[in-house]
């Protein structure tokens, strides 16, 4: 049969600790997963603030376009107002180049002729840009071009039902990402980010915080449509998305871990409780059990004498005499155990009372001793006395002192085998006045020793423990006299050898 304190053990497994488990690992699990998702959530914020630079940068490309589509601008405005641009050309039956700035002669003719080559190098996306429009769909291409630093644009123009002509914009790559995007990266940047274009992936060309931070490691890139060799990069600023999310996996596992030990402290807590409880109420059915025996042996002896003497079959008086004193001797030992009982009653419901007198120890264990004699004698035990010379007056509840000493004495008689004596010796410590009573019988075990003043704890194991009868309860009545004394006991011993239990009052 499963033992009732391993029954609870399993139950409280079962419904508390093993669900909360499993639940903890499922989270841990379900974390990685929940943090990539939180991760691919940011992620996909920051690329569509990318994306809305790149849309961005797409529109002042179109904007210029659509002014020039609709004459509302002529191109020397365009290139005098947009510092990014450096020349327009337009390739019509004829190629006509503007350019911002008067330039030497040989300069445009230059420019001119790099150009030509570069629109005849790109004919066949030329073409398909002129197809595009005639079928109503105006297209700006980014043409690779021989211009170092320049970005090389193409778009046609619808010029009647049949024809259309060629737009190319020749753009300062470095200006226009410092003047057209610029603005734009600062406005959506602010203190939320840091945004910069990099060339050929490394090489920062532009960035909306110019000082160097420490933070500042930007990982998540984005080509720039517009201008192929170039990227956008982006990062938050002060905590990156990693160590937000390294953080958050992080609380949520300590707070888990956490709760984990709560719960499996609260669950060893109730087992404990439970099982102590079960325990309990075990060693009260065994003190039911002791005590009834312990009764029913005074109870059958006084029975059998004083049937014997009511039948008035006893010759003589010397006979009659020591019949009553079995009676006598019986009927004590019967009150002491009820007493002891009823005592102890009184301390579990909180009920016992003390009272308290300036009381001289030594003169109160001579008159415990001589009320106690004969019950001593009887059992054949020898009682030894050293009282110290002077012991200060301390107070005192008599009635409940004699109790402990002689549960204390009683004990030593019950525990001991073939030395049967007892010493009392009393002596001064420090601030306390102490007794000693000490016995020379079975002592008890070391593992033993911290449970004796539990009430009903018994040691069973050895024969003699075995043997004696008890209830469990005298060495708890012990301590509890004497932590209404504000003092404490002490217990000394040697398995085999004999105990020694020292009573210590203050003095003050
Ligand atoms: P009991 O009625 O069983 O004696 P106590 O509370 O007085 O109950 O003692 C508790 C247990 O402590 C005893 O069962 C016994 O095993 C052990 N014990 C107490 N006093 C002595 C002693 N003087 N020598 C050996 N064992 C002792």
């Amino acid at each position: 049969m499963i033992k009732p304190g391993l029954k609870i053990g399993i139950v409280l497994t079962l419904i508390l600790v093993l669900p909360s488990l499993f639940f903890s690992a499922y989270e841990i699990s379900n974390l990685s997963k929940n943090e990539a998702v939180i991760d691919s959530i940011y992620t996909g914020q920051l690329e569509s603030v990318l994306f809305s630079l790149n849309q961005y940068s797409d529109d002042v490309l179109s904007g210029w376009a659509n002014r020039l589509e609709r004459e509302t601008e002529d191109i020397n405005t365009l290139l005098l107002k947009n510092y990014s641009i450096d020349a327009v050309g337009i390739r019509d039956d004829d190629f006509k180049l503007f350019t911002k700035e008067k330039i030497p002669e040989d300069s445009l003719a230059n420019l001119n002729s790099t150009l030509e080559l570069d629109f005849a190098a790109n004919l066949n996306k030329i073409e398909l840009l002129q197809r595009y429009v005639k079928s109503g769909y105006r297209k700006i291409e980014a043409l690779p071009n021989s211009l170092a630093g320049k970005s090389l644009f193409a778009f046609a123009l619808q010029k009647d039902s049949l024809s259309a002509k060629t737009v190319l914009l020749l753009v300062d790559t470095d200006k226009f990402i410092s003047e057209n995007m610029g603005p734009k990266i600062q406005s959506v940047a602010q203190e939320r980010f840091y945004i910069s274009v990099f060339k050929n992936e490394t090489e920062e060309v532009y960035a909306n915080q110019l000082q160097f931070d420490e933070d500042k490691n930007i990982t998540q890139k984005k080509d720039i449509w517009l201008f192929p060799a170039y990227q956008l990069g982006i990062q938050m600023r002060g905590n990156t998305i990693e160590d937000l999310v390294r953080e958050r996996t992080r609380t949520n596992i300590v707070l888990l871990v956490v709760m984990d030990l709560i719960l499996l402290l609260a669950a060893w807590f109730v087992y404990k409780n439970i099982r102590k409880q079960i325990k309990l109420n075990q060693l009260k059915t065994e003190f039911i059990s002791n005590v009834s025996h312990e009764i029913r042996t005074p109870l059958a002896l006084i029975n059998m004498y004083s049937e014997t003497l009511e039948m008035g079959r006893i010759p003589t008086e010397e006979k009659k005499m020591e019949y009553y004193k079995v009676i006598n001797t019986e009927a004590n030992r019967l009150s002491r155990m009820v007493n002891k009982i009823l005592n102890f009653s009184r301390i579990e419901r909180g009920k016992r009372e003390y009272h308290f007198t300036n009381t001289n120890l030594n003169a109160e264990i001579e008159n415990i001793l001589a009320n106690y004699q004969d019950h001593f004698d009887q059992n054949g035990f020898e009682i030894e006395l050293q009282l110290a010379d002077q012991v200060p007056d301390i107070k005192l509840d008599k009635e409940a002192v004699a109790e402990a000493i002689i549960n204390l004495i009683d004990n030593g008689m019950k525990y001991s085998a073939d030395i049967k004596k007892i010493e009392l010796i009393t002596y001064l410590d420090a601030d306390f006045v102490c007794v000693d009573v000490k016995d020379y019988g079975i002592g008890i075990e070391k593992k033993d020793q911290p449970m004796v003043f539990d009430k009903f704890y018994r040691v069973t194991t050895g024969n003699l423990a075995h043997k004696a009868k008890g209830s469990g309860i005298g060495l708890s009545i012990v301590k509890h006299i004497m932590e209404a004394h504000h003092g404490k006991v002490e217990l000394t011993s040697e398995f085999g050898k004999g105990s020694c239990f020292s009573l210590l009052f203050p003095v003050k």
